[in-house]
C-alpha cells in the first residue's frame, strides 16, 4: 500500500467505519472483519461489520459476532450504514459481486474505500490496497495492517483470537499455504495471550451428530472417484438439503476430504442450491482450480481452494464437469504434491 500515509492521516481522527466481507463468511472473512473491527475500535472510532449473509454457528464465539448486522436480515439499516460511513473496508474479497446486493451500495458510496484481500486478480474499486496472493489469509494481512499503521502496540489476545481464527480455518490447521513470516505472526499471536489450544478447538471440534451423519452419506451415496484424472467429486441434490437438514455452514470442510486419497489431485464439491448449482474446488500442488472456476464457472479465488456456480442443472453440471477433465488430463498427471 503506497498511499499508506494518506490512510494513516484519515485514521488520525474519530471516523465512521464500516467493514465488510463475502457471503457466506467463513473463517478468515470473520475473523479478519472482527479483528480489525476490535483494532479500530480501540483507535475510537465508530466501527460496524456488515456481512452479505449469516455466518455459522461455529463463530458464533468470536467477541462481538452478535454485534454484526446481516445485509440479508435487514437491508435498510446496512444502507443507512454504508450510507454515512467515511470510511469502508472490504475485507477477505477482491471485487464487489462478491457481497451481493452489498456491493451496489457499497461501490457508489462516499466513503473512502479500503480493500485488504489475499485472492488472485483483484478488481480495482478500492482507494487503498493491500493485496498479497501468497498470504496465507486476510488475517494474515490484518495483522500486517496494523504494523504498517505503526500501531502494533494495540494488538491484544481478543484481536489476536480473531486473526488466529482466520490463519487456522485458511491454512487448514497449518497444512496449506503457510511460510515462515507465517509462523512468526502466529508465534506473536500466541505471545499476546491468544489461547491457541481452545481456538482450535471450537473451530475443529464444533461439529454435532447431524454433521457427521451427512458427512457418511456424502462419502458413502454422493462421492465418485476419478483415477485415471486424479479428481474426486462429491454432490449433494437439493433432496439432500432436505433430508439432512442442511443449513449454511453444514458443509463447510467436506471437499477436502476427497483429498485426503493418495491420487486425488483435484476435488470438485458440487452441491444444488435453490437457485444456482454451487461449484467448490480444491487442489494440491501447483494444479490451479482457479482457472477452471474463472473460466468455466463464473468464479474465481486461490490457485488451490476456489469456487463457482452455474445456472444448469446438477445433472447437467455434473456432466460439464466430467467433459473438462480430458483436456486438463495431462496437468493433473504431471502435477507433484
Ligand atoms: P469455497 O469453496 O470454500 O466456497 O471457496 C473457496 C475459495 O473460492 C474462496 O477463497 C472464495 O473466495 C472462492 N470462491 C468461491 N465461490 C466463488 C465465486 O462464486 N466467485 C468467486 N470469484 N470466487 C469464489
Ligand atoms: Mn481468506
Amino acid at each position: 500500500m503506497d498511499n499508506i500515509n494518506d490512510l494513516k492521516a484519515l485514521l488520525g481522527t474519530p471516523r465512521d467505519i464500516v467493514i465488510t466481507t463475502h457471503r457466506n463468511p467463513d473463517g478468515d472473512a470473520m475473523g479478519s472483519s472482527l479483528g480489525l473491527y476490535h483494532f479500530l475500535n480501540k483507535g475510537g472510532h465508530t466501527v460496524r461489520v456488515i456481512t452479505p449473509s449469516e455466518y455459522p454457528e461455529a463463530f458464533a464465539w468470536m467477541p462481538d459476532a452478535e454485534r454484526i448486522t446481516i445485509y440479508d436480515l435487514d437491508p435498510e439499516y446496512s444502507e443507512e450504514l454504508v450510507g454515512r460511513a467515511d470510511l469502508i473496508f472490504c475485507l477477505d474479497f477482491n471485487a464487489l459481486d462478491r457481497i451481493d446486493k452489498l456491493g451496489e451500495l457499497v461501490g457508489p458510496a462516499k466513503a473512502e474505500k479500503v480493500m485488504i484481500d489475499h485472492h488472485l486478480y483483484p478488481e480495482g474499486f478500492a482507494d487503498f490496497v493491500l493485496s498479497d496472493t501468497s498470504a496465507s489469509s486476510t488475517c494474515e494481512l490484518v495483522f500486517d495492517f496494523v504494523h504498517l499503521l505503526g500501531q502494533e502496540q494495540e494488538l491484544d489476545d481478543v484481536i489476536g483470537a480473531c486473526l488466529f481464527t482466520g490463519i487456522i480455518t485458511d491454512t487448514g490447521s497449518f497444512r496449506y499455504s503457510t511460510s515462515p513470516k507465517l509462523y512468526r505472526t502466529v508465534a506473536n499471536l500466541v505471545e499476546l495471550g491468544v489461547d491457541d489450544y481452545k481456538v482450535q478447538d471450537y473451530i475443529n471440534n464444533s461439529l454435532r451428530e447431524k454433521h457427521l451423519k451427512l458427512l457418511g452419506h456424502c462419502l458413502n451415496n454422493r462421492m465418485e472417484i476419478l483415477p485415471e484424472y486424479h479428481t474426486g467429486i462429491i454432490y449433494l441434490t437439493k433432496k439432500d438439503y432436505e433430508d439432512f437438514d442442511i443449513q449454511r455452514g453444514d458443509t463447510e470442510g467436506i471437499v477436502n476430504y476427497l483429498l485426503k486419497v493418495k491420487e486425488v489431485k483435484m476435488a470438485a464439491f458440487i452441491t444444488e442450491q435453490p437457485t444456482i448449482v454451487k461449484i467448490s474446488l480444491r487442489s494440491k500442488g501447483d494444479f490451479s482450480v482457479q482457472e477452471i472456476a474463472r473460466k468455466h464457472f463464473k468464479g474465481g479465488g486461490h490457485q488451490n481452494a476456489s469456487g463457482g456456480f452455474s445456472f444448469q442443472p446438477l445433472e447437467v453440471t455434473l456432466k460439464r464437469f466430467k467433459a473438462l477433465l480430458p483436456q486438463y488430463k495431462s496437468k493433473l498427471e504431471a502435477t507433484t504434491v
